[in-house]
């Protein structure tokens, strides 16, 4: 049995009569000015860890943060405007308490009765939340007889209520079901899922992706690399690339070259070919197709072109595991938007039949969205940079937490 097989999950424990502190992440897209949730995924997956607790007779206490107050107390970030919608999907009333710490808290805790939810202010208005602090994480684990981490979208950070909160509970922790569900996912992604295993890497976030190469280029058949993350490598084999996307930095160009002359020789990571490039940053370019190597200076590669789709298409068409984080292209602009729809579609279409799809990240979730693709997806990840992190195969803080005394 592995690490990860021995976390215990929510489903572990009886709660009647117990606190559960559950640190949940409640950061969703909101409308600024009404304050209505547009997208509500990360709160719809953790329903089922809180109805459980319910079912069991116990007593919930909800922990999460919102946006980046960073330490301050600021209205627009609260988060009273989850109250409403929890209330309508667990049929409760939802009680709420404007602090995390301290003796007000306390009184609404120990109110608390078997059954009822209790909903905490921002974590995040205290600045100690992220700077892992040891007797701030003491003073939350007060509120809870028991710990769940359901927040997977923020388990890749050091902060108090992730990785410092759950060692005050010894033995009486564990993780909630849409944690479970992402540890599930990526499991088949790394390996246990049925072959042909393919990874599609894109976006513009290329040092935080490149070394994650070198972890699965092993685990996986295929690896497919287009979007802003392609240039740096074709650059580094002695491609002219103009002016596309490429971080200019002592510490990336080592990064790159160490992952290059790992990777070099690899047959089963794939570059696109040719690329759509525009001579300026907007959808109203000039454009024209050419090789990926040969961009001319003033120009730069914006999507990848027709051959590219094919190829990228071809290797999707026959996988029959597939995880997709970053878009091939500016695809916020209609006009190199080409590619990422077409990967969407190749993508949905194997799901079709039969294929497990997990995507994640913000920007590959809004290019679903924007195709009304996301139901037709067999796993939306929660969480972009904890998935990308938890590919690097190893245990994510929020996940080592959990299983330390
Ligand atoms: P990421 O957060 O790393 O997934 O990056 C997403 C962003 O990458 C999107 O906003 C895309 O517009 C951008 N992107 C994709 N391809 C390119 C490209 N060739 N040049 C510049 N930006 C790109």
């Amino acid at each position: 049995m592995n690490l990860i097989e021995k976390i215990k999950t929510v489903n572990d424990f009886n709660f009647k009569n117990k606190l559960a502190l559950v640190r949940v992440d409640f950061n969703v897209p909101i409308n600024n000015e009404t304050f209505k949730i547009i997208d509500d995924t990360r709160i719809k997956y953790t329903l089922p860890t809180i109805q459980k607790i319910i079912s069991d007779n116990g007593k919930v206490v909800l922990l999460s943060h919102f946006g980046k107050p960073k330490g301050k107390r600021l209205k627009n970030y609260s988060l009273k405007f989850i109250i409403p919608y929890l209330s309508e999907k667990l049929q409760k009333p939802i009680k709420f308490s404007k602090y995390c710490i301290g003796n007000t808290v306390m009184k609404n805790v120990h109110e608390l009765k078997n059954g009822e939810i209790l909903l905490l202010e921002n974590i995040r208005f205290y600045k100690e939340e992220e700077e892992n602090n040891d007797f701030f994480s003491f003073q939350l684990s007060k509120l809870g007889d028991i710990y769940i981490n359901d927040a997977f979208g923020v388990s890749h950070r050091l902060h108090s209520s992730i990785t410092n909160t759950p060692k005050f509970f010894g033995q009486k922790k564990g993780i909630g079901l849409l944690m479970k569900k992402e540890i599930q996912s990526l499991k088949k992604i790394l390996g246990k899922g049925k072959k042909p295993i393919t990874i599609l890497l894109g976006g513009a976030k290329i040092s935080s992706k490149i070394e994650i190469l070198e972890y699965i280029f092993n685990k996986v058949d295929y690896i497919l690399i287009g979007g802003g993350m392609a240039y740096p490598f074709i650059k580094e084999k002695g491609g002219n690339v103009g002016d596309s996307i490429i971080e200019k930095n002592e510490i990336f160009e080592k990064k790159l070259k160490k992952v290059f002359l790992k990777l070099k020789n690899k047959t089963n990571i794939l570059f696109p070919t040719d690329v759509m490039i525009a001579d300026s940053f907007k959808n109203s370019a000039n454009t024209k197709i050419v090789s990926i190597d040969s961009i001319p200076n003033g120009w730069r590669g914006l999507d990848i072109g027709p051959n590219s789709i094919k190829k990228f298409c071809n290797i999707i068409n026959k996988s029959k595991t597939i995880l997709w984080n970053g878009p091939v292209g500016v695809f916020e602009f209609s006009n190199f938007s080409i590619g990422t729809k077409s990967i969407i579609k190749a993508i949905v279409n194997v799901t079709k039949h039969g294929t497990f799809s997990l995507v994640g990240g913000g920007d590959s979730l809004a290019a679903l969205k924007m195709e009304n693709c996301e139901k037709k997806i067999s796993y939306l990840s929660t969480g972009g940079g904890a998935m990308l992190e938890s590919l690097k195969n190893k245990l994510i803080p929020g996940l080592k937490a959990i299983i330390s005394l």
